[in-house]
């Protein structure tokens, strides 16, 4: 099938290049719950994943190298539509995650380590 070939040959690639991208998404006034994507630099992306139903926004960070890259826009968009929809779910649990990570395949969620005294143990 050498007309179907070049067609394989170029999903491959922007499939492989996907997978190394990982985007995390954290909640503004949060800090990281776990270590950033692995960078020499990070890049904070300037526009930030908000809740459309109410004002939660999470800001991307990713790898500055990637970021910079000239097939971003592409890796990414699968990444962002991944952690848009795992924001949006979040706000049915009023966005108890402060930290998600993806790399395209799933969605990782990063809880806060649990205190001793939570807000539910002192009621
Ligand atoms: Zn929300």
């Amino acid at each position: 099938m050498p007309l179907s070939e070049p067609r394989t040959l170029q999903a491959t690639f922007i499939l492989s290049s996907a997978m190394s991208l990982i985007l995390a998404a954290i909640r503004s006034g949060h800090d990281p719950i776990a270590p950033l994507p692995p960078a020499s630099f990070h890049r904070w992306l300037d526009e930030p994943i908000l809740c459309p139903k109410c004002d939660a926004s999470y800001n991307l960070v990713c790898d500055y190298d990637q970021a910079v890259g000239r097939f971003f826009e592409l890796e990414s968009r699968k990444l962002i539509l991944m952690l848009r929809k795992a924001i949006f779910l979040g706000h049915a649990n009023g966005h108890k995650v402060p930290h998600f990570e993806t790399a395209g395949v799933v969605v990782t969620s990063h809880l806060a380590p649990k205190l001793p005294a939570t807000p539910k143990t002192i009621q």
